[in-house]
């Protein structure tokens, strides 16, 4: 088997003068779920399309499983799964008629069509709503169907263009364990969303990509505990008695700033990554009689992170975080 389950080396696509898709490199391991974010016309959609081999590079290439897309579209066919971000359903067909239609189309016949079907339907727990007309059914169950169809020739490699838009809550949990039963049966999952929050939990890693190049690709953690501006990273502190007390120690203490007041306490800044340096502090304090309840990292949403790191690339730094992380932590 290749090292990796995607890998795409220097690849461009433009539409005339339009860069869409300006050279990214980046690989994604077996069996992990990436996350791919940017903003509205960031070259996600172009990108994604030569991945499922319905497009081509203007230069570059594409591996899936090693095998070249452009040179081998067929064989890449049955090793992914490709959910658009719209899908058509026919009006006249229920569930169960839709995907054993897709099952026909995709040359599977008796018993191994049905079984097909119905693991898909079991899989995305369609079957209570068998012959419901697949027009007739909620964007939830409408995802879930779109899901299911693109499952049914059991792809190595899913790629999802989307696939929250529009989900409530409840669905976008539903769709969220599905990922990652997906990843725990060994298949690799590449998944565009604007719900960056979502997607921190799901994926193994990020990848950003801006103006069609990529800005960011690293896992989900390392852009939480991120630091302030100054290089410094942020602690929340309640303790009993008066928020005066921490602001006082904080003074005569090295590496520690005290940055604001808060309920119970306040927030401080420490100017190391080390946890050891942490533990240091949080003793010291205990030991010259502040009476701490709570001592919290702050942790960045994933939104700051991503707007940091276009903010970055705006002042000038073209690659602030360029693509550290291609081989990430394999799935849970
Ligand atoms: P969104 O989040 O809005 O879906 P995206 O990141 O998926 O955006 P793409 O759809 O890949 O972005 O589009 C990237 C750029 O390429 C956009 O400026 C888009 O208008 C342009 N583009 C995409 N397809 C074509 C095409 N077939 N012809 C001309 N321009 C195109």
């Amino acid at each position: 088997m290749s090292d990796s389950a995607i890998k795409v080396k220097n690849l461009y696509r433009y539409f005339g003068a339009l860069k869409a898709v300006d050279g990214i490199s980046f690989e994604i391991p077996h069996g992990s779920v990436c996350g791919f974010v940017g903003a509205n016309g960031a070259g996600k959609t172009t990108t994604m399309r030569i991945l499922a081999s319905l497009d081509y590079p203007t230069m570059g290439s594409v591996e899936i499983c090693g095998k070249d897309v452009t040179a081998y579209p067929d064989e890449i066919r049955k090793l992914i799964g490709w959910m658009p971000d719209h899908f058509g359903n026919y009006d006249h067909m229920t569930v169960l008629e839709y995907l054993d239609f897709y099952a026909r189309a995709l040359g599977y016949s008796g018993d191994e069509r049905r079984s097909r079907v119905r693991d898909v339907m079991e899989f995305t727990d369609l079957i209570p709503l068998s012959d419901r007309l697949s027009n007739k059914m909620s964007k939830g169950m409408t995802q879930r169907l779109g899901l299911a169809r693109s499952l049914i020739h059991d792809p190595q490699v899913m790629i999802m263009d989307e696939p929250a838009a529009g989900l409530d809550p409840k669905a976008r949990v539903e769709l969220k364990h599905l990922i990652r039963v997906l990843a725990e049966e060994g298949k690799t999952v590449f998944i565009s969303s604007h719900i960056l929050s979502e997607l921190g939990e799901m994926c193994d890693s990020l990848l950003f990509v801006n103006n069609g190049r990529i800005v960011h690709h690293g896992d989900a953690d390392s852009l939480r505990v991120g630091s302030d501006s100054t290089g410094g990273f942020l602690y929340d502190i309640q303790l009993i008695g008066e928020a005066q007390s921490l602001s006082d120690w904080s003074v005569i203490n090295p590496n520690v700033e005290f940055l604001e007041t808060r309920k119970r306490g306040g927030r401080i800044r420490i100017d190391s990554n080390d946890p050891n340096v942490a533990a240091d502090i949080l003793a010291k304090m205990v030991r010259d009689g502040l009476r701490i309840t709570e001592f919290h990292r702050e942790e960045r949403n994933l939104e700051d992170a991503f707007i940091d790191i276009l903010g970055k690339i705006d002042e000038g730094n073209p690659s602030p975080i360029q693509a550290t992380q291609t081989e990430t932590t394999t799935h849970s």
